[in-house]
């Protein structure tokens, strides 16, 4: 050190500054933002949320997406996570360095739904979703928009804004940002548009956190066509224009099972649907997509929201996934013949495929609805019961 330096005082002493509280360190950037990309799929919280990161790590990812409670279901777990079990997971994914996690909303959540009961029950599932993924230390909850039903485009998207500001009341969010996912298209959904999740994201902007979660398969069936090169070109510039590149730090990576603009969504093993291989390597590769600060966004993740029809079809998506973005020998080694699908749950899941198909007919008469939530109940009981374990 230079001796001027050395025996250097500042010029300018405040003398209350002695009284001060020490200043806060500046928040690091986590350590999973190291400018490679981050390629992930979405694993399972079955038997505790631990089994979601190594499944993860076994499947050769280094990022992920999770549910924090069942999907389909308003009371699909506890609304709360005990504090052991998140701080679990959370020291357990700072060891494995799986970033960003990405927490999926329920189904149901209807954050656009002009009938005061249904959004009453939304805006409480929702913030029970934020209060978890807050546990969790997940860096993204992606909800979808919700349909407009009977009402305007233009009433949804005040109404989508409007209750996710009610649901984030009194939750400090710490690093989460809410990410609105685009759609498909089907009935009256709204975010098939990147102008409606662009026009949504702006105005949660203003208050919170928040961005976009680009799926592809989504895009691809609300009719922007990334499957050619010069249709990647005008969908980016258009991602552009209305939600803004830098505020979309996470992409779906699905193929997708119906053509462009088929308005259904139907996800396909990437590479073997109508978007294909050629332009999943287009995608994954393309500057301004990229992971990297600069032309695209730090830390940015695809995520694989593809089907597992046969044991090792999620590790066998991930692994295209490293491959068309050019990066197979930078990839995490997966653990040889892993897979969330094994060949006994495969038979499992088929039998009550079965038994579901026969014992319920096309009309549904009172008597199997109330069926219908004894089993609701009934699985809700083991799902907790698991969970305990
Ligand atoms: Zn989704
Ligand atoms: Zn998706």
């Amino acid at each position: 050190m230079p001796e001027e330096q050395r025996i250097a005082v500042p010029a300018e002493f405040d003398p209350e500054d002695e009284y001060r509280p020490e200043p806060e360190p500046e928040a690091l950037p986590p350590a999973w933002m190291d400018g490679k990309i981050r390629i992930g799929i979405h694993t399972s919280i079955a038997g505790s949320y631990l089994h979601a990161l190594e499944s993860a790590r076994k499947l050769g990812c280094n990022a992920l997406q999770i549910f924090s409670a069942s999907p389909r279901m308003w009371q699909g777990g506890p609304a709360r996570i005990p504090e052991l079990d998140a701080s679990s997971f959370r020291s357990r994914r700072g060891e494995l360095r799986l970033g960003p996690l990405a927490v999926h909303a329920n189904y149901l959540i209807n954050l656009a739904a002009p009938q005061p009961m249904l959004r009453t029950r939304s805006i409480q599932a929702f913030h029970d979703e934020i209060v978890r993924a807050v546990a969790l230390g997940a860096d993204f909850l992606v909800v979808h928009p919700g349909a407009r039903g009977e009402g305007s485009t233009g009433q949804a998207i005040s109404t989508i804004v409007e209750s996710v500001k009610q649901a984030i009341k009194r939750v400090p969010l710490g690093g989460l940002k809410i990410l609105i996912e685009n759609t498909a298209g089907m009935g009256t959904a709204i975010g098939s548009r990147l102008e409606e999740v662009g026009e949504i994201v702006a105005g949660l902007l203003r208050d919170l956190p928040s961005g976009a979660c680009l799926d592809t398969a989504h895009l691809f069936a609300a009719g922007y066509d990334i499957k050619s090169e010069n249709g990647l070109a005008s969908t980016i510039e258009q991602i552009e224009r209305t939600v803004g590149l830098e505020n979309v730090p996470v992409f779906h990576a699905n193929d997708s099972k119906v053509p462009l603009g088929g308005r259904v969504d139907r996800h396909e093993h990437i590479g073997r649907g109508k978007i294909g291989k050629e332009a999943f390597a287009r995608i994954l590769q393309h500057p301004q997509l990229s992971p990297s600060a600069g032309a695209g966004v730090a830390g940015r993740a695809f995520l694989a929201e593809t089907p597992i029809d046969d044991p090792g079809d999620d590790r066998r998506n991930v692994a295209m996934l490293w491959e068309l973005a050019g990066l197979k020998q930078q990839a995490p080694e997966p653990e040889v013949g892993y897979s969330m699908l094994t060949p006994a749950l495969k038979r499992k899941m088929a039998a009550q495929r079965s038994q579901r198909t026969r014992s319920s007919p096309r009309k549904k008469s009172s008597a199997a609805r109330s069926k219908k939530g004894r089993t609701q109940k009934r699985s809700k009981m083991a799902m907790r019961a698991r969970r305990r374990r």
